[in-house]
């Protein structure tokens, strides 16, 4: 459930009517709700109820950054209690400034470079999800010379098949992430006995946009007999990292697991392992946090198939569509209750730039506003600005309020930052 809603037939963002933004911030822009980000924290936490109870542990939520960056969103997500997975030293940063304790921060990623570890060394991070032997060395390394143990994980790789897209899978064994399972246990050995590292435990990310319960469960089990078998080989298991992964609806008739439900398999799938938990949620809790406002530029007729809807929000805005084909519903702010098929497509020099092919949607005229949906993870982070646009602006609403929360960077301030050399000055 979002707080994007119709109300005297135009589209609100809570209180805040989206044609207001639009005409006080311009577009494209992304819209992010503060309520549904709280609403969507707490049902996580709710949905692992049943979880904290049985372990007699609040288990850590860790928001994945990498789904908002946005320093709002952040600082909202941390108020809630969340901390935060972090992929990069600038996401650590992030987290850091939007009041995320660094005892809530953890540190994923296969190429986190030396001077990243060093980074989550000196701001004495609460884990590291170590991912190579060769990491784990390193780290171990730094935090001795520092006179410190670097609490970490073992990121394992179960070799399951998530069922989501090949670009979004994580924990297949041809994939890059994570110690395969028939290494773990010599591994674990290794980097276990080093000191300046307390390695307490594991980690596992499947993939995201997970539809199905069914590979989490069976990776989780894997999970669940190799914290048997190290302890069993004497090593000290207090942690468990489960990662992110849980898919959102993206349009009608898809029926991703609820939090809830999730909830209920993570405590079967759990029970007896005696560790803290970490969850590492991203997209369920951003996804539909979020809209991406764009006007209509104009409206193109006359090929072979239904007509072209312009509009100012291109791939370079809201990647998803070109990157994965992906699906974001697409609404009128103010609906007439007419309809029209159209391919909708952004003003980018790539057939890639296409939204929607062949959609059935609200009709829409030049000048007209609407939105991508769920749109709030995944989206402006992965922005560029190909074909020379800027970067698009970031609101935030909360009740009638709102707030820029990131400010356009025009064309311009880009070009700003390069320089023609000397040499080439004559
Ligand atoms: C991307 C990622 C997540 C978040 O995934 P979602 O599908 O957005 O929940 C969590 N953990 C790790 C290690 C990731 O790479």
């Amino acid at each position: 459930m979002d707080h994007f809603e119709l109300k005297d037939g135009e589209l609100f963002a809570e209180d805040v009517p989206m044609r207001r933004i639009a005409d006080e911030v311009g577009t494209p822009v992304y819209i992010y709700s503060r309520a549904t980000l709280e609403r969507h924290a707490r049902v996580f936490r709710e949905g692992l109820q049943g979880v904290a109870e049985a372990s007699g542990r609040e288990p850590l939520i860790a928001f994945a950054v990498k789904a908002n960056p946005n320093l709002a969103v952040l600082r909202v997500l941390s108020r809630e209690g969340c901390g935060a997975d972090v992929v990069s030293g600038g996401e650590l940063m992030r987290a850091l400034a939007a009041g995320v304790p660094p005892e809530k921060i953890v540190f994923s990623g296969v190429g986190k470079t030396r001077a990243e570890l060093q980074l989550g060394l000196d701001k004495q991070i609460g884990q590291f999800n170590i991912e190579s032997r060769e990491e784990g060395r390193e780290l171990a390394e730094l935090a001795a010379a520092m006179g410190l143990e670097a609490p970490a994980c073992l990121r394992i790789n179960p070799d399951v098949d998530a069922k989501t897209h090949e670009k979004i899978s994580t924990g297949k064994a041809e994939n890059k992430f994570g110690i395969p399972l028939v290494h773990a246990r010599e591994v674990f050995d290794e980097l276990g006995s080093l000191e300046g590292l307390n390695l307490r435990g594991v980690a596992v990310h499947i993939g995201s946009q997970l539809l199905d319960l069914e590979p989490l469960e069976t990776a989780f089990a894997k999970v669940g007999k190799l914290v048997g078998d190290l302890r069993d080989r004497g090593h000290t298991i207090t942690h468990v990292d489960l990662g992110g992964g849980l898919g959102v609806p993206y349009k009608d008739g898809e029926t991703p697991p609820s939090p809830a439900e999730y909830g209920v398999m993570v405590a079967r799938a759990t029970s007896g392992w005696d560790v803290h938990l970490t969850f590492e949620p991203g997209r369920v809790i951003a996804g539909n946090a979020g809209v991406l406002l764009t006007r209509v530029v104009r409206v193109k007729r006359g090929g072979n198939g239904p007509p072209f809807v312009i509009v100012d929000a291109a791939m370079n805005d809201l990647a998803r569509p070109a990157l994965y084909g992906a699906w974001h519903d697409f609404d009128a702010v103010a609906p007439t209750g007419e309809r029209m098929t159209a391919n909708i497509v952004g003003p980018i020099c790539e057939t890639g730039d296409t939204f929607a092919r062949d959609r059935e949607c609200d009709a829409l005229q030049a000048g007209e506003l609407a939105v991508f949906r769920t749109a709030g993870a995944y989206g402006a982070t992965m922005a560029s600005s190909y074909n020379s646009r800027g970067f698009v602006a970031e609101v935030m609403v909360s009740g009638s309020d709102y707030a820029i929360v990131a400010d356009r960077i025009a064309a311009a301030a880009i070009m700003d930052a390069e320089r023609v050399p000397d040499f080439l000055s004559d």
